[in-house]
């Protein structure tokens, strides 16, 4: 069996990150399965502890970070903590499938300079910050002190957009979702 491997989607929050691994979630052939970070940050809406994220105390994320439990982790927003369990991306590869990772970019960049060329990493950018602001609206799962917070990031992470394999601006979602599927088809064919 062919050792699964890593395809990481970033980009600033409210873009489209999630929507998009949805679709591609759907395409059986990529045989994509998705990595379940941990979090400190509190379960919003009607996200379920190991499905969404593995929500944990800070203490406990802490431990795990000195037992050198993450193969990445970063404080991405002020006292919130997410982080790629090493023993998740062996849980998916082990089976033979490919892991995909919605990572902040500092993750991303980490999940790259740590696999190589067995990990893939995909920008998403939004058409315009102001598209970006209104989409975080439009979600509605978030205060507007959180927005803020997530616009105000966003000009940051843009410019990280270089370090990646491939940028992708999700404009009209169907469009986005179709590059990131051909450039994914790619890269899992190749040997
Ligand atoms: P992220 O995971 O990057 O934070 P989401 O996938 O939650 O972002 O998308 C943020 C909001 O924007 C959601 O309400 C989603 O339905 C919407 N959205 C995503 N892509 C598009 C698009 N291409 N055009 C318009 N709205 C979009
Ligand atoms: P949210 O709170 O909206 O679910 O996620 C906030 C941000 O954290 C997003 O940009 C998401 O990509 C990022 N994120 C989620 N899990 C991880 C992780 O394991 N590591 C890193 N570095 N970022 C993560």
């Amino acid at each position: 069996m062919d050792k699964g491997k890593l395809i990481v989607i970033s980009a600033p929050s409210g873009t489209g990150k999630s929507t998009i691994i949805g679709e591609l979630m759907k395409c059986e052939s990529l045989r994509l399965e998705f990595s379940i970070s941990a979090t400190t940050r509190k379960p919003r809406g009607n996200e379920r502890d190991g499905v969404e994220y593995y929500f944990l105390e800070v203490d406990d994320f802490k431990k795990r970070i000195e037992r050198e439990e993450f193969a990445e982790w970063h404080e991405v927003y002020k006292g919130r903590y997410y982080g790629t369990l090493k023993s998740e991306i062996t849980r998916i590869t082990g089976k033979g499938n490919n892991v995909i990772l919605d990572l902040d970019v500092m993750g991303g960049v980490d999940v790259k300079r740590i696999y190589g060329d067995n990990a893939l990493s995909i920008f998403i950018k939004p058409p315009s910050i102001e598209t970006l602001r209104k989409r975080l609206l439009s979600r509605a799962t978030d205060s507007i002190e959180d927005i803020n917070n997530r616009v105000d990031k966003a000009a940051t992470e843009l410019s990280f957009a270089n370090k990646f394999d491939h940028c992708v601006v999700n404009d009209v979602l169907d469009d986005a979702v179709n590059e990131v599927k051909a450039i994914i088809t790619s890269f899992v064919e190749k040997r």
